[in-house]
């Protein structure tokens, strides 16, 4: 049986508004497709294993969790990490998780964390959190339905560098900074995303389309087809009900 590694950056520190749903949707899904999934916990001070990894999973937190995660990233995450998406590992990074990937992350205090610099995107506090449920196109990605759904809560603002392709384009909520209609990054094998709640449950096209990207390189393609009338059926109702009362 193949194996699928899921590797779970920070599960203690940097795992809110359900963001652990999306570690059990990756690992089900892959064992309804007959493969052999593990979770590899990635926490401060671990990076043993970091090669094996086929998804990495970064979760989102507070500014205070953050702060205690960062300088471990870079020391002795960063070089491993960038080794493993040049080798063709995917990466869905939420929120707080997401904001790290850029060159930083700052509070709304003025505090600056610094972040992987993996992508051309920068985040700053603004003064009001973008809080509440959003619908996301991402017509651009080929995927089916062509929208996403999910819950944001955040105060960071984030700006995408000139040649970066956001995920999707905002229909209802905030997503990356409220101003230009970009919700998340969508960089090779690297997802990054505002959406919690969380996000991969209800968003399975979203879950596939990550999976195949990262088995690409061990040439398991295609994903056979799974009966997701559930998660597409929660999907529609919850898209359905933010469209007819758009804020
Ligand atoms: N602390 C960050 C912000 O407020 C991220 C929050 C989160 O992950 N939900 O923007």
């Amino acid at each position: 049986m193949k194996e699928f590694v899921v590797g779970w950056l920070y599960p203690d520190l940097m795992n809110i508004y359900g963001d652990r749903g999306n570690i059990l949707t990756l690992v089900e899904r892959a064992r309804w497709r007959g493969l052999s999934p593990t979770v590899l916990e990635l926490g401060k001070g671990v990076r043993e294993g970091i090669e094996s990894v086929d998804v990495f999973f970064f979760g989102g937190g507070q500014d205070r969790e953050q702060a205690l995660v960062y300088d471990d990233l870079l020391e002795l995450k960063a070089e491993p990490l960038r080794h493993a998406l040049a080798e063709g590992a995917a990466m869905l990074a939420v929120c707080g998780g997401y904001q790290l990937l850029g060159h930083y992350y700052q509070t709304a205090e003025g505090e600056r964390f610094p972040g992987l610099g993996l992508l051309d995107l920068h985040t700053e506090a603004g003064q009001k959190r973008c809080i509440g449920n959003v619908v996301v196109d991402v017509s651009g990605l080929g995927l089916e339905p062509t929208t996403l759904v999910g819950f944001e809560n955040h105060s960071g603002r984030t700006f995408l560098g000139k040649d970066l392709k956001p995920l999707g384009r905002v229909i209802v909520g905030s997503g990356n900074n409220g101003e230009d209609g970009t919700e998340g990054v969508a960089a090779g094998t690297i997802y990054g995303t505002y959406l919690h709640g969380s996000l991969l449950p209800k968003n399975p096209h979203l879950a596939d389309h990550i999976t195949a990207a990262a088995l690409k390189r061990r040439g398991v393609i295609p994903l056979g087809p799974l009966d997701d009338a559930l998660e597409l059926e929660a999907h529609r109702r919850v898209r359905d009900r933010e469209l007819a009362g758009r804020r």
